[in-house]
């Protein structure tokens, strides 16, 4: 190959054309650098004919630079990237950078310098400082910024240190092996129903062909068990597996049931890795399972776009979370892209969870997936018994939310030394904060939405954009000082309200706020296993994976709350948080009990919670759905437009809205201010797209909004699938 189209990792500048010298090769796939004028561009060698572009007189071509030490990117992953850019309307340099974002992976040095305390007694002043560097640094090791923030302090104090010999340097090798899994160390012995269904996944993985699953099971069966068979299979061929987990929180449990399986944690991916670890990983999963490289990689979304060299199964648990959906950058469904990747690699993917998402389960009944279920508990272990509390009768009291059952089922649990879990979507510790004095209601300055107090921080917040202030001690408005009234609950006034009650409980708020990184879930865990905590109150972080055979009761605090808004999965968002956070309940020997706070007990989806009736729920969500249109039914695609310019931003929908396509197979709506009419200073217009399946949607989107020619300052959003309405 002299003459290669590269891909560069640039959406602005589309595929360039270059010279490869002589003796240099390259392949598709390749990751190579090149000059771009002054400067240079990464890039990748693509496939022959399958990127569009004039083609360039040999004459003109310039010379790639370098070829980035790292195997090529594989041909199942070049389709992935062309699948996954195609489908939601992306660019393909937009995918490609999501393939090799991976924080230094392509280049630099491959030692580095880490820090950790020196062993002797260090000669040097103590002050309080280093004192607590001291206590908190242990067996750490790490970066100077890394150590830093694990011991609360600044990086000059650790310089000083350093100086002073309570810290010394040590050089590592970046890219050090990891330690193999061992596929037999901890066999389980699986029940009759765990035993067929991974015998069923076992042969898939041997038989290395595209097949997808959907292991539909109830909460507390074993699922997790279960899918480590055919994981193990594929460690002993040698291959690759990806699980990916919809939240960093829910990893530390995994790890550690993986390591009492397979002998040694798997290869973790998300966002809060360290760079160097990043690296590693990266390089570990392109070299392959041989030789210390990736075996198993547990990560998050993101994962699902690494380099894997030899992939032989991608499971995908609590496959009906909405975190899978990525709504900025590319807007992407890992879900949905899992089964794709799965599909260009040859592969089996293993879609698990207990209340799988409408679309899984129509694939599943119309053949495409294949269902396996796994009917009942583990152990014998009875799912709990739903009973409705109507608040319109056990009113709670004046500016509480606890109704008198759920109190006394707290009480009753609290004498018996067991655990209760309360429940509310809903972070901080109310979601509307006015003056008493003059009504002034606290709204984000950037986002049309009301600030959040959050009391354990002592802080104002918005939740979509993330500013935070300290709460005014006087009103902006009316300048009345001391004036601020919380307005509803969010979870933190519950454990307030708890602990007025019950002043002897102790009582954990786990929110992505106190749970945020993997270290603090691994404590919350560690506390609640060893019951250190008596109740627990949480957002939907607690609704799933965590298994605490003492928690007996579950309160869901406001079931109702996700029936409000424009959401328009907003019934099958609330049936599964329910059946999981409920599912958390009476997993061990003794049996548990949810109390479902409601003031719409008749609501269809909360009657069917009440009445454990799955499949009711289901048909009658399914039917809802045949009549409107929706998924899987039909198609949704949004487009977002937005500006800092309420005018220009307004003005570029209208136009949009005036060139809009007529076809039959799908109805435009819109434009419309979004319900976020502001999000982070940038005005927001709406298009939501209903389009029959018949109907060709990405084309008719892109032709459509590329016609249009927007002023530098809208952006514009396709969003297909949406999850999200505002
Ligand atoms: P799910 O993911 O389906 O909710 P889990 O995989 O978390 O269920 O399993 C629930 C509990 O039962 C866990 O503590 C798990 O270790 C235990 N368990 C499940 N299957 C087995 C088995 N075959 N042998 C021993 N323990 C099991
Ligand atoms: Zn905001």
């Amino acid at each position: 190959m002299n003459r290669i189209r590269l891909l560069v990792l640039n959406a602005a500048l589309g595929p360039l054309d270059y010279r490869v010298p002589e003796g240099v090769h390259v392949e598709p796939g390749s990751v190579v650098v090149a000059p771009l004028g002054p400067r240079t561009v990464t890039g990748i060698v693509w496939d022959e004919g399958r990127l569009p572009g004039a083609e360039i007189d040999a004459s003109k071509l310039r010379s790639i630079r370098e070829v980035v030490d790292v195997p090529p990117l594989s041909q199942p992953l070049r389709r992935l990237i062309e699948w996954t850019a195609d489908y939601y309307c992306a660019a393909l340099a937009s995918v490609a950078r999501m393939v090799l974002s991976s924080g230094g992976a392509l280049g630099g040095p491959t030692t580095m310098t880490e820090y950790r305390l020196s062993g002797g007694d260090a000669e040097g002043r103590l002050t309080a400082q280093r004192k607590r560097a001291l206590e908190k640094l242990g067996g750490e090791q790490g970066t100077i910024r890394e150590l830093a923030k694990i011991a609360d302090v600044s990086d000059g104090v650790l310089r000083g240190m350093v100086g002073a010999g309570q810290i010394e340097p040590v050089t590592v090798a970046i890219d050090r092996p990891y330690p193999p899994a061992d596929a037999d160390h901890h066999q389980p012995v699986l029940s009759p129903d765990q035993m067929t269904v991974a015998q069923e996944l076992v042969s898939a993985v041997e038989a290395r062909k595209f097949a997808p699953f959907l292991l539909d099971g109830v909460t507390g069966s074993g699922k997790t068990e279960t899918y480590f068979e055919p994981i193990a299979e594929a460690i002993r061929m040698g291959r690759q597996v990806l699980v990916l987990l919809p939240e960093i929180a829910l990893t530390e449990n995994f790890l550690t049931r993986f390591e009492q399986r397979f002998g040694t944690p798997p290869v973790q991916w998300h966002s809060s890795l360290k760079s160097t670890e990043r690296r590693r990983a990266w390089r570990a999963i392109a070299e392959g399972p041989d030789g210390g490289g990736a075996q198993v990689i547990v990560g998050a979304r993101s994962a699902l776009f690494l380099p894997y060299a030899n992939l032989g199964l991608i499971v995908v648990d609590e496959a009906h979370e909405i975190s899978f959906k990525q709504d900025d950058g590319v807007r992407y469904n890992a879900r949905d892209v899992s089964v794709m990747r799965a599909r260009f690699e040859e592969i089996p993917v293993i879609l698990a969870s207990a209340t799988p998402a409408l679309e899984s389960l129509h694939m599943a009944n119309n053949g495409t997936y294949k269902k396996l279920v796994l009917p009942s508990r583990f152990g014998g272990a009875q799912l709990p018994e739903i009973k409705l509390v109507d608040l319109t009768i056990e009113k709670p009291a004046a500016g509480q939310w606890l109704s008198a059952p759920l109190i006394d089922g707290i009480k009753a649990r609290l004498a018996a030394g067991e655990q209760s879990l309360l429940f509310l979507n809903r972070r901080g510790y109310a979601p509307l904060t006015l003056c008493r004095n003059c009504g002034h209601r606290f709204q984000c300055p950037n986002c049309s939405a009301w600030l959040v107090e959050h009391r354990l921080s002592a802080r104002l917040a918005c939740h979509h954009c993330g500013l935070e202030t300290k709460p005014p001690e006087t009103c902006p408005d009316c300048g009345e000082a001391d004036c601020l009234v919380a307005c509803g609950p969010g979870v933190e006034r519950i454990a307030d309200e708890v602990a007025e009650l019950f002043p002897e409980a102790r009582i954990a708020v786990a929110t992505s706020d106190t749970l945020g990184s993997p270290e603090r879930a691994a404590e919350f865990i560690a506390q609640a296993e060893a019951k250190a905590i008596d109740v627990i109150v949480g957002t939907q972080l607690v609704t799933k994976g965590f298994h605490f055979p003492e928690l007996t009761l579950v309160g869901v605090v406001d079931a109702d709350l996700g029936l409000e808004g424009g959401d328009l999965r907003a019934a099958e968002r609330t049936y599964q948080q329910v059946a999981q956070v409920a599912g958390r309940a009476g997993r061990g020997a003794k049996p548990g009990e949810v109390l479902l706070q409601t003031r719409h007990p008749d609501a269809p989806v909360i009657a069917a919670l009440a009445d454990g009736d799955r499949d009711a729920f289901y048909a009658a969500e399914t039917e809802a759905r045949k009549d409107a249109g929706a998924p899987p039914f039909g198609r949704w695609a949004a487009i977002i437009l937005s500006s800092e310019d309420e005018r220009e931003a307004r003005q570029a929908a209208a136009r949009l809205g005036d060139n809009r396509p007529a076809h039959d197979d799908l109805y435009i709506l819109g434009p419309a201010p979004a319900p976020l009419a502001l999000l982070r200073n940038r005005y927001r217009y709406r298009f939501l797209v209903n389009a029959r399946r018949s109907a060709n949607l990405q084309s008719v989107l892109r032709d459509w909004v590329s016609a249009q020619s927007f002023p530098p300052g809208v952006r514009v959003a396709v969003d297909i699938d949406p999850y999200s309405f505002v």
